[in-house]
């Protein structure tokens, strides 16, 4: 298979392609404008692979897609590309607005005229695997529930008012035009590569350097934590055996609230790496004001895709949280480059 990838050089997608490369024998390219988000240093260890190529193009640019269509000639394309930050899109939500909506329709549109072209065989074995985020669904506060695949949309934040838009696009694609399109929604994702703007990162590197370990309002928000390489396999399972015109709820089982996930990173760090004047890195914690609109809660079933698909996550938190905490102990340089100066870490999406 060809598997045309946008948002390769990001978190997510970079694990994917790191998966794709090291355990199939399909072919990548991955198609990339390389923001802030992007980073090709997450692909080193495949990029000298022969069935792997890249394109720094914008998927905003449909004239650029056509032609990466036409010369590339995919089986299937797996969307990732998007703005991914919330405090982002609370200060400017203009870039949610283009790469996530607009970007998204071109993707669709350019994939649309590609997919019309292909002989039959190929048209009917061509699969549209649009990646999205379970914020779509909004705030579980004050229930017992789980998001399911037939939870109505009610998105809380520019970023995932922006996700459900694509969600949509991408629905009605499928059924005005019979695109073969599959969506996945998945809960909040950890591990290695993951920029330091997100909480996890974020802590493990203020911490180290002795900074505040900023908590938002109480730290009472309730996130399902996934290990990233159980979403890469769980996507690849979608992309491959996945039912056209279905939706599949990806998560780890393991909803932490943020102090929590907070305090469990500083025990890890206490133990790998004891702060040099004898404090307890706990002693860092800093509550500060909460993120405007912010969700309390989100939780997946992930019954659907475990019972159609035979997908589990294999790591737990505990395994997951050491594992990550060990990646960045050993590729502080990593981060080190991949902040490019532009952002020191400081708080966004606050005053917007
Ligand atoms: P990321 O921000 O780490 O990476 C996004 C990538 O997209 C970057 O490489 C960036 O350069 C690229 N990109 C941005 N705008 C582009 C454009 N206009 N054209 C081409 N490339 C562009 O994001 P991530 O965390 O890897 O998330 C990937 C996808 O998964 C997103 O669609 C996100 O909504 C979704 N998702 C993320 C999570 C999570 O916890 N991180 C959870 C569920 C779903």
């Amino acid at each position: 298979m060809k598997i045309l990838v946008t948002g390769g050089a990001g978190f997510i997608g970079s694990a994917v392609i790191r998966h794709i490369i090291n355990h199939t024998n399909n072919e990548v390219l991955n198609v990339d404008k390389l923001t802030y988000a992007g980073n090709l240093e997450s692909l080193e260890s495949i990029a000298d692979s022969e069935r792997y190529q890249f394109s720094q193009t914008d998927i905003c640019d449909r004239i650029a897609l056509d032609q990466i269509f036409e010369s590339f000639q995919p089986d299937a394309v797996m969307h990732l590309a998007a703005e991914s930050h919330v405090d982002r899109s609370i200060t400017g939500s203009a870039a949610f607005i283009e790469t996530n909506i607009i970007g998204t329709y071109h993707l669709l549109e350019a994939t649309r005229h590609y997919w019309n072209g292909l002989n039959q065989n190929r048209k009917q074995a061509f699969r549209f695997h649009h990646i999205s985020t379970d914020e779509v669904y909004g705030d579980l506060e004050g229930t017992e529930d789980l998001f399911l695949e037939t939870t109505p949309y009610a998105p809380s934040s520019p970023y995932s008012a922006s996700k459900a838009s694509s969600d949509h696009l991408v629905r009605a694609w499928h059924r005005t035009y019979g695109l073969p399109t599959m969506i996945t929604n998945c809960s909040n994702n950890y591990g290695p590569y993951h920029f330091p703007e997100k909480l996890i990162p974020l802590v493990i590197l203020n911490a180290l350097e002795g900074k505040a370990l900023p908590i938002y309002g109480k730290g009472d928000q309730i996130r399902d934590w996934l290990y990233v390489e159980d979403h890469a396999r769980a996507l690849y399972k979608v992309v491959t055996e996945g039912i056209v015109g279905e939706t599949y709820n990806i998560g780890g089982h393991n909803e932490k609230q943020n102090i929590e996930v907070v305090k469990t990173i500083c025990k890890i760090l206490d133990e790998l790496k004891p702060q040099s004047n004898g404090q307890a890195y706990e002693s860092l914690i800093t509550f500060v004001q909460d993120r405007p609109g912010h969700d309390l809660r989100y939780a997946i079933d992930a019954t659907k895709i475990g019972h159609e698909l035979g997908w589990k996550p294999e790591e737990t938190f505990d395994t997951g949280i050491r594992k990550t905490v060990e990646w960045y102990l050993n590729n502080l340089e990593w981060c080190r480059r991949v902040q490019d100066g532009s952002y020191q870490r400081e708080r966004l999406g606050v005053n917007a």
